[in-house]
């Protein structure tokens, strides 16, 4: 998407680089670099207006050998198969790095959900579900929320599976809201999980949390959640935080010296994650580029926006204080500019698993819709953590053993699994 990167083109790269290093099979490479199935359709919506509007969609399952196909689905303008591809293959690793019984899909559709009315975004994702309903459900593929894909839209497209399959199926999607079938933790679930690794990732460099300070790119639901968790849970400091703004096209940074408030910039804050830049400035926070965040004075960077954001162009603006690149994002680091973290040895925690607090507490919203009992939020926050803390360390033992970079310990430790769940099952 960003900077000309083909996202499917940088995920089959990265996994043909670690199945080289594990000597894999040719015939197992062959079923992990392609999705297993793909569904590309259109969609056609009555607008308020009266006109019908024809929006193209897609859902792809990259590999289900260790449970259902999971992933959310992503409204974006610039999306494509190969990005829907890059996302849902991305979930597969995610899913097994953190050790859910789940295998990997995504589905998008091309639009900038902005431009809709609340009542066409409904006739939409229900019109998506009815397309797809066949192939989607609790034992086959559970979708959520992403980019542009809000609770409410997931409520909607649970009401319309149920009523298609005639039965209250609240498992069949996740991220839905609190009271709609929702668990507890899920909004906070992915930027908690971040901040988790972070604080695991300190304790490996030996680093006080207190004393440190973050750059945070993007003010979407991962952003919002990992900059409260870096000052209240960690203690440190965050500088900034970026936006797309949506009026004047271009993306800003704002940043405090002394430390950002995420809780008063969420009040200035719209549904799209649009900062008010005069509300901000009145508050005594700096509008600066939206490049800015990635050059800044800090001990950590967590690029939470989109994919490719880390590039050959980016990458040597990062100052040399940084020690550790917290991927918030899905692919936010380039193939490229991952040999130049590696030379500035700065600490990466790569994406499927720096990431995976939200699909951790997906999984965590399905077991609570299967057993029709809920847990407190501070229940669901612990087993996270757990969850959170062990794919951490089990990434850092292989890093080490294996004494390679962590991405690739990241994908050592998921793609042993899911091939263990393919020979399980006689796939291979
Ligand atoms: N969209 C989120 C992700 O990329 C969550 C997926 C899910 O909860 O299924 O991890």
């Amino acid at each position: 998407m960003a900077n000309q990167i083909n996202a499917f083109e940088m995920a089959q790269r990265q996994f043909d680089h670690v199945a080289e290093l594990l000597n894999l099979d040719p015939q197992v490479s062959e079923i992990l670099r392609w999705p297993l199935r793909e569904f590309s359709f259109r969609i056609p919506v009555r607008m308020d207006d009266g006109s019908v509007r024809v929006f193209q969609g897609f859902r792809v399952q990259h590999n289900d050998a260790r449970g259902p196909n999971k992933g959310g689905i992503r409204f974006h303008p610039a999306e494509t198969i190969d990005t829907v591809r890059a996302l849902a293959t991305w979930m597969t690793w995610k899913c097994a790095v953190a050790d859910i019984p789940l295998g990997g899909g995504k589905g998008g559709i091309i639009l900038d959900p902005a431009t809709l009315s609340n009542s066409e975004k409904e006739r939409l994702v229900r019109g998506w579900v009815q397309v797809m309903w066949r192939n989607i459900g609790p034992r086959q593929d559970v979708p959520a929320p992403d980019v542009g894909t809000t609770p409410q839209m997931m409520a909607w497209m649970m009401d319309e599976y149920s009523k298609l399959v005639g039965a209250y199926t609240p498992g069949t999607i996740t991220g839905k809201p609190l009271g709609g079938g929702g668990s507890l933790g899920r909004t906070e679930a992915t930027g908690y999980g971040v901040i988790y690794t972070v604080r695991e990732a300190m304790k490996y460099l030996k680093m006080d949390p207190a004393k440190c300070t973050a750059a945070i790119q993007g003010f979407g639901n991962v952003s919002q959640y990992a900059a409260i968790g870096f000052n209240e849970i960690l203690k440190g400091k965050v500088i900034c935080v970026s936006f797309y703004d949506r009026e004047d096209k271009v993306s800003y940074t704002v940043s405090k010296a002394d430390g950002i408030d995420p809780h008063f910039l969420m009040t200035i804050t719209d549904q799209y994650g649009s900062i008010d830049k005069a509300k901000a400035k009145a508050a005594g926070y700096a509008i600066e580029d939206g490049g800015e965040w990635i050059k800044k004075d800090v001990d950590v960077l967590i690029p939470a926006a989109l994919e490719g954001q880390i590039n050959n162009e980016t990458v040597n603006l990062i100052a040399p204080r940084v020690k550790i690149v917290a991927e918030g994002a899905n692919g936010p680091t380039t193939p490229d500019a991952d040999e130049v973290l590696k030379a500035k040895n700065i600490f990466v925690i790569p994406d499927f698993l720096c990431n995976a607090g939200g699909v951790t507490v997906s999984y965590f919203e399905g077991v609570q819709n299967d057993m029709n009992y809920y847990w407190t939020k501070e229940e669901v926050l612990e087993k996270l953590d757990t969850k959170m803390t062990i794919a951490f360390q089990g990434v850092l033992d292989m890093s080490l053993n294996r004494k390679v970079f962590m991405r690739d310990a990241a994908y050592m430790v998921a793609i042993d699994r899911v091939v263990k769940a393919m020979q399980l099952r006689g796939w291979v």
